[in-house]
C-alpha cells in the first residue's frame, strides 16, 4: 500500500511568486558573499568584513537577518579554524595567512529570507585545510542535488554523509540545516546524516525551500558553545569547514536561490533548473514532470 505523506506541522510550501521573491533575497546574500570573498586577506579584520556585509545588504534594500537575531551583534558569522559556526566578527580579530574562514550571511528582502555560507582560505592555506573545505563543499553540492521533487528529506542527509564518510572527517550532527521562508528558521530540521538511509521523512514537494549546511571537521565531530553564547567550536580544537545554500524544490529540480547562477556550476549535470535565469522564475509549474 502506498504510504500517505503528511507534511509536518509548520512546513510551508511556497507559490511560484513567493519563490521569485525568495530568489531576490537569495541574490542579495549571494552577491554579498561574493564581495566578502574578494575582501578576505591576511590583516583584514572580521569586523571590516561585517561592515562590508551590512553595507552590501542594506544598499540592496534588504536587512541583515542575523543582526539582533536572539541578540546576535553582527550581520555575518565569521568562524575561523576550530570555530564551526556562529563566530562573532570583531575589529580586534585580524585574519592571518593560512587560516580557514567560514562566512555565514543572511538577508531579508520584502519579508523573505536567504541564508548561505562559504569557507574561504586566508592567503595560502595548508592542503589539508583546502581538502577539508572542498569535501564540505562537495557534500553541500550532493545535498542540493538530492533536493529533487518526489524525493524525501533523508535523501539530503544521506547524500551529504555519503560524500563525507569515505574521507574520515567529522560531520557535525548537533546543528542542522532548516526550512526557510518568511522566517530564517522554519521546520523541518535538515540533518546532514540519515541514520535510516534515504527515502525517509517528509516528501520533497515542489515549493519546499530548505537551507542545507554541512559542517565538516578534521577530527572529532563533537562541538561545544563558547561562553560568548554563540561561537561553536570543535571539542578537539581541530579545524572545521561550513558551506550552505538556500534551495527551492521545483518541478525541474533544485533551484539554488543563493547561488548567482541558480546552481548551474555547482550541480552540473544533475537535474536542476536551467541556467541563465538569474532573478527570473524558471518553469515552476506544479505537477510538471522533471526534465
Ligand atoms: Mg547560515
Ligand atoms: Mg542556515
Amino acid at each position: 500500500m502506498a504510504r500517505r505523506t503528511r507534511r509536518p506541522r509548520g512546513v510551508t510550501v511556497k507559490t511560484p511568486e513567493q519563490l521569485e521573491a525568495m530568489r531576490l533575497a537569495g541574490l542579495v546574500v549571494g552577491r554579498t558573499l561574493e564581495r566578502l570573498v574578494t575582501a578576505v586577506a591576511p590583516g583584514v579584520t572580521t569586523g571590516e568584513l561585517d561592515r562590508i556585509a551590512e553595507e552590501s545588504i542594506r544598499s540592496a534594500g534588504a536587512v541583515p537577518s542575523f543582526l539582533g537575531y536572539h541578540g546576535f551583534p553582527a550581520s555575518i558569522c565569521t568562524s575561523i579554524g576550530a570555530e564551526v559556526v556562529h563566530g562573532i566578527p570583531s575589529y580586534g580579530r585580524e585574519l592571518a595567512e593560512g587560516e580557514l574562514l567560514s562566512i555565514d550571511c543572511g538577508a531579508i528582502l520584502r519579508g523573505w529570507h536567504g541564508d548561505a555560507a562559504v569557507t574561504v582560505p586566508v592567503g595560502r592555506c595548508a592542503p589539508e585545510l583546502l581538502a577539508l573545505s572542498a569535501v564540505a563543499r562537495d557534500a553541500l553540492r550532493a545535498g542540493l542535488a538530492a533536493a529533487q521533487p518526489g524525493g524525501r528529506l533523508s535523501d539530503i542527509g544521506d547524500a551529504v554523509h555519503n560524500v563525507v564518510r569515505p574521507h574520515g572527517y567529522g560531520l557535525v550532527e548537533d546543528y542542522t540545516g532548516h526550512g526557510i521562508g518568511t522566517s530564517m528558521h522554519e521546520p523541518p530540521c535538515v540533518p546532514n546524516v540519515a541514520p535510516e538511509g534515504p527515502g525517509r521523512g517528509m516528501a520533497l514537494e515542489v515549493g519546499i525551500v530548505l537551507a542545507i549546511e554541512p559542517m565538516v571537521t578534521l577530527g572529532s565531530a563533537r562541538v561545544h558553545e563558547l561562553e560568548d553564547g554563540w561561537t561553536v567550536v570543535t571539542d578537539d580544537g581541530r579545524q572545521a569547514a561550513h558551506w550552505e545554500h538556500t534551495v527551492a524544490v521545483t518541478a525541474r529540480g533544485p533551484w539554488v536561490l543563493t547561488a548567482l547562477d541558480g546552481g548551474a556550476a555547482l550541480l552540473g549535470d544533475a537535474p536542476r533548473v536551467p541556467a541563465g535565469r538569474t532573478g527570473t522564475t524558471p518553469a515552476l509549474d506544479r505537477g510538471a514532470s522533471a526534465t
